[in-house]
């Protein structure tokens, strides 16, 4: 299939586009770089049939162009920013991003003809979830609690919208995903984010001398150990989950799934693990809560597995976290290394 990926520079995007392209399918990449890495398009190229457009999504001519030079029929859709924090700094660029971004590549698909649309939401759009809807399933209320979560979740509201008034002439699924962790096995593409805000990067990033402390955000939650419980996904598991999506989606599909291991780990077990993996005791220091935050966020994903079969193969914390320190030391400056 002709596939494009928005945010296929990034590292979420630029793993599906690994997969997409291993299963041989044509891959374009649109991407304005402006959180994605050239390295990971680079890394990529050899591999199969793969374009790379650098635009922004608010470009509505090279959307168009893309869409139709190559004949597109299927997006998945990753190019977001994503950090929480950030998210309650500058909302305005959350929604110009994430929300204008996504209309603006909704309108071109209508414009083109392309009719099906894999939508990389979060779990962000449950909010804080009461206790009886943990583990969260898609019948979870949607309260978003930060800016990043509205900035996704207007955007699933205006695919419904969408498909309501286009019936079997759309189609879309709304892939929810909690933490995202580990690197591609064979070690060709990795984490490299600027700022890097993420758990598992910063814990390795000190692990490697590169950061002097982890501060923990947080140590008074109503949690067990009092830090932030978060579902950390490998990567590899979440993409099989967009590809199998893909191939599932039929005409007039409105779907959502939530896509994480089923099982949360808190902040201190996440440094736990990567002391565990890495054998470095990296310095750990006790901070104030990062504002926007929930406690606790761990998906019950059984409804993907009911419906399409899937589930994660990594559940182990420390084989998640160990894949992710092969691309850590081997790139310790990641894709400028
Ligand atoms: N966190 C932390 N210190 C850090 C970075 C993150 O304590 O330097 C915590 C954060 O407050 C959250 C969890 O780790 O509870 C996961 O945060 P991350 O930014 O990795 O992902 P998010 O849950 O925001 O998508």
């Amino acid at each position: 299939m002709n596939v494009l990926v928005t945010g296929g520079a990034g590292y979420i995007g630029s793993h599906a586009a690994l997969r997409l392209l291993t299963d041989g399918h044509a891959v374009t990449i649109f991407d304005d770089l402006s959180r994605g890495n050239r390295g990971a398009v680079d890394a990529l190229r050899p591999l199969g049939d793969l374009c790379f457009v650098e635009a922004e999504l608010g470009d509505r001519a090279q959307l168009d162009k893309a869409l139709t030079d190559r004949s597109i029929e299927v997006v998945m859709h990753f190019a977001a920013k994503a950090y929480v924090g950030e998210s309650v700094e500058i909302p305005l660029q959350y929604y110009r991003a994430n929300t204008a971004g996504a209309l603006s590549l909704l309108e071109a698909m209508v414009a083109c003809g392309v009719d099906r649309f894999v939508f990389s939401s979060t779990c962000a759009t449950y909010g804080e979830p009461p206790p009886e809807h943990i583990p969260i399933t898609e019948r979870c209320p949607q309260r978003p609690v930060n800016p990043y979560g509205r900035s996704k979740l207007v955007v699933e509201h205006m695919l419904r919208d969408h498909l309501h008034a286009a019936g079997d002439g759309f189609a879309f699924a709304a892939l929810r995903y909690f933490n995202v962790a580990g690197c591609d096995a064979g070690g060709r593409l990795g984490e490299d984010h600027d700022p890097e805000t993420h758990l598992v990067p910063i814990c390795l990033q000190a692990a490697l001398g590169r950061r002097d402390t982890l501060t923990i955000f947080g140590t008074d939650y109503d949690t067990p150990d009092g830090t932030c419980i978060r579902d950390y996904v490998h990567v590899d598991d979440l993409i099989d989950a967009h590809v199998t999506v893909m191939d599932a989606l039929r005409p007039g599909d409105s779907t959502a799934y939530n896509i994480g291991i089923g099982a949360g780990s808190s902040v201190r077990e996440v440094i736990d693990a990567s002391r565990r993996v890495t054998g470095v005791r990296f310095p750990v220091t006790e901070g104030p809560r990062r504002a926007g935050d929930p406690p606790a966020l761990y998906a019950d994903p059984s409804h993907v597995r009911e419906e399409l079969g899937w589930s994660a193969r990594y559940t182990d914390l420390d084989e998640i976290i160990a894949s992710a320190w092969r691309w850590f030391q081997a790139h310790p400056d990641g894709y400028g290394g």
